[in-house]
């Protein structure tokens, strides 16, 4: 059986890990290379002794401080797992999401494999009406519910030197406090599968702008800070007073801009939330404007 069910993060689309022939229709639901692999979702920190091998003391560390959160620890493999969920890899990513309804799809169906609801390439998904247009004629079940966070979990490294593969919600800074040794993983590195992929793109032109004060295409709608004025007139814009407020809606909102044409996105400093936000922005984006 395969759910379409919200987290903390983003709308995942998901199947049991033991269940083989699921996890690979997944796959073909998304359009997803099968060797970029999926985030195994548990509710209870037993589970993690079926999914992982030798977990190391600093993920407990870790585990104590964010779980349940939008933190992804990537772990040995535990050698029962399939293939299937893991791309091949001798590695696994794991997390036990802060949302109720995927923590109780968990409970009844176990831990649970599952990447980003969207067809691949494409933005991400972080509302039910969204989750329904995009896949409502592909699966059977959509589970309804809020997610807060608006953008993937952070992904980090914990088989070998730590390293930061993907900057989400949890920030490079804070796990840096805890964890001095982090390094940001270079984005050509082999062990980051999902990143020599699109991602996050719409269909319609994005214009990611650096500065408020620079100039950009014509656009049919616009993401834009509040207290900044917009240059032009435009049919939609909408509007952020702080990252948070971006992240939260910024799939949401590029999804609904890519309905009626191109558009144009003033990006944040790239610090804290805004280095996970501009992360996002810069594969989504057709061309970045300085
Ligand atoms: P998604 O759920 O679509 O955001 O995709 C899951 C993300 O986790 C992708 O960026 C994957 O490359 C990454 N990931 C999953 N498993 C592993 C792994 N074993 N090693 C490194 N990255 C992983
Ligand atoms: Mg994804």
């Amino acid at each position: 059986m395969i759910y379409v069910f919200p987290t903390e993060t983003v709308y995942g689309i998901g199947a049991s890990v033991w269940d083989k022939e699921a996890i690979k229709r997944i796959f073909k639901i998304k359009g997803r290379p099968a060797d970029n692999p999926l985030i195994v979702h548990i509710s209870r920190i037993e589970h993690l002794e079926e999914i992982a091998w030798e977990v190391p003391e600093v993920a407990w560390k870790l585990i104590e401080r964010y779980w349940p959160g939008p933190l992804t620890l990537v772990l040995k493999k535990h050698p029962a797992l399939p293939y299937e969920v893991t791309g091949g890899r001798d590695t696994v990513a794991v997390r036990m999401p802060a949302h109720p309804v995927a923590l109780l799809l968990i409970e009844k169906e176990g831990p649970i494999a599952a990447p980003s609801a969207n067809l691949s390439g494409r933005p991400s998904i972080t509302t039910y009406e969204h989750a329904v247009e995009e896949l409502g004629d592909k699966v059977d079940v959509i589970l309804k519910g809020k997610t807060t966070q608006g953008i993937e979990s952070t992904v980090i490294s914990l088989v070998g030197r730590p390293r930061l593969l993907r900057p989400g919600p949890i920030t490079y800074e804070e796990l840096k406090e805890l964890l001095p040794e982090l390094v940001v993983a270079k984005s050509k590195e082999a062990e980051a599968p999902g990143m020599k992929y699109p991602h996050y793109q719409p269909t319609h032109k994005l214009y990611l702008l650096t500065r408020p004060d620079g100039d950009f295409p014509e656009v049919k709608g616009a993401i834009w800070r509040k207290d900044i004025p917009l240059p032009r007139k435009l049919e939609k814009v909408f509007y952020y007073q702080n990252e948070r407020e971006l992240a939260q809606n910024l799939y949401y909102w590029i999804r609904e801009l890519d309905k009626i044409g191109d558009m144009v996105v003033l990006g944040v400093p790239e610090k804290g939330l805004g280095f996970s936000i501009m992360n996002r922005l810069k594969k989504a984006a057709h061309a970045i404007l300085q």
